[in-house]
């Protein structure tokens, strides 16, 4: 397969600015790297977050965003054995694109926090390209026989509330207060709450949401926009109007994550996943220790979340909605987003 000097992107040229679809060079895999022609890219809230400049953690600019890649290895380098990946291997290009392996944190499997962590669509370029490079060591092996485009939001959505659920203790049986349920994470995180047992209360805004959660298996949704008591609405859809056994909060707004405390229950736990601009995490300190309340956050998932995350996936017990677009829509799919209009996620279909 001959791999073409130039190729099709989605550049963001500063922040602020929305990206611009042009032709940029493609680049040469390094030693431990693979080379993986995209097919599908997902667009995460997270693209959005870097377009703008939301957080305290400068990007490379000019930046190709993007980071739920699932294409073929078409190249790779000379230490990538072929156990690892070969030639013609479907692959995964995740946030984490590459870590340092042997930091502390990446010796004990934290390897999201390893201080040298490269990020896919952020400090490297990501998936908006024909053609994306990832270290190989922590690129996704894509199970034989799953459609790619439902496999890409499993590579940061799907891992990442998979690992906040597992990181909220929550038990089988016990119930889970979704926050954005109606968004890219949300629609997923109902899917793998669904599958781990335990029951879901969603918490988003309007009618087609409202739809969509009813169908991946909430129990009740709460509109925050029409209801004006979210806290007493959400506890007494919980068992004994006790509160939800533990809060997942991916919702884009700081206001849930000082609600979230309010309609927990004694000894549950709010899990902050979302990454609102400049926002704060607030609670207070009685109630938060006299009802035993644990607040934390959760970030991606290791290698071993992304393997048991996809495998669930492969095993068929996740189906959450998705619109196709081509990539030239991207600028339209992040204006959409940034209005809460996306009901699930939009996956990106990459030019061949
Ligand atoms: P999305 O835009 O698809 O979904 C966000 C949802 O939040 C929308 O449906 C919106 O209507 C809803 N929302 C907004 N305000 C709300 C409120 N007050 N109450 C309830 N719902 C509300 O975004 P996404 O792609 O699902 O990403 C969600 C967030 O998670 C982003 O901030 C993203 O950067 C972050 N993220 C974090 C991690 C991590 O590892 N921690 C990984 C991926 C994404
Ligand atoms: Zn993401």
């Amino acid at each position: 397969m001959s791999i073409p000097e130039q190729q099709w992107a989605q550049v963001v040229e500063s922040p602020g600015s929305p990206p611009v679809y042009k032709q940029i060079p493609v680049a040469h895999p390094g030693p431990d790297e693979i080379l993986v022609k995209m097919h599908y890219s997902g667009v995460c809230h997270t693209d959005l977050h870097a377009m703008k400049g939301d957080w305290p953690l400068p990007s490379k600019m000019p930046l190709v965003g993007g980071h739920e890649g699932a294409g073929i290895v078409v190249a790779k380098g000379d230490l990538v054995a072929d156990d690892e990946f070969k030639i013609g291997d479907a692959a995964g290009i995740k946030w984490l694109n590459g870590s340092c392996l042997s930091c502390e944190m990446c010796m004990q499997s934290d390897e999201p926090l390893c201080p040298h962590a490269q990020l896919s669509g952020y400090t490297v370029d990501g998936t908006f390209q024909q053609y994306t490079i990832g270290k190989a060591a922590l690129a996704s092996k894509i199970p034989d026989g799953v459609p790619l485009d439902a496999t890409a939001p499993i590579l940061c959505a799907g891992i990442t509330v998979y690992k906040g659920l597992k990181e909220s203790g929550a038990r089988p049986g016990q119930t889970v207060a979704i926050v954005g349920a109606g968004g890219g994470l949300g629609s997923l995180a109902q899917q793998y709450a669904k599958a781990m047992g335990l029951r879901i209360i969603a918490i988003d805004a309007g009618d087609e949401k409202k739809a969509m959660c009813e169908s991946l298996g909430a129990e009740a949704y709460i509109d925050f926009s029409s209801t004006e008591d979210v806290v007493s609405a959400v506890k007494s859809a919980t068992p004994g109007g006790l509160g939800a056994h533990a809060v997942l909060l991916l919702a884009v707004s700081e206001k849930p994550f000082q609600q979230a405390t309010e309609y927990v229950r004694s000894h549950g736990s709010v899990v902050a996943i979302g990454l609102p601009a400049g926002a704060f995490l607030k609670a207070p300190v009685f109630t938060t220790v006299v009802r035993m309340i644990s607040i934390k956050g959760s970030y991606v998932g290791n290698r071993q979340d992304g393997v048991e995350a996809l495998d669930f996936f492969a095993r068929g017990l996740i189906k959450a909605p998705f619109k196709r677009a081509p990539l030239s829509d991207l600028g339209k799919i992040f204006e959409l987003m940034g209005e809460g209009k996306i009901a699930g996620r939009y996956v990106l279909e990459i030019p061949e």
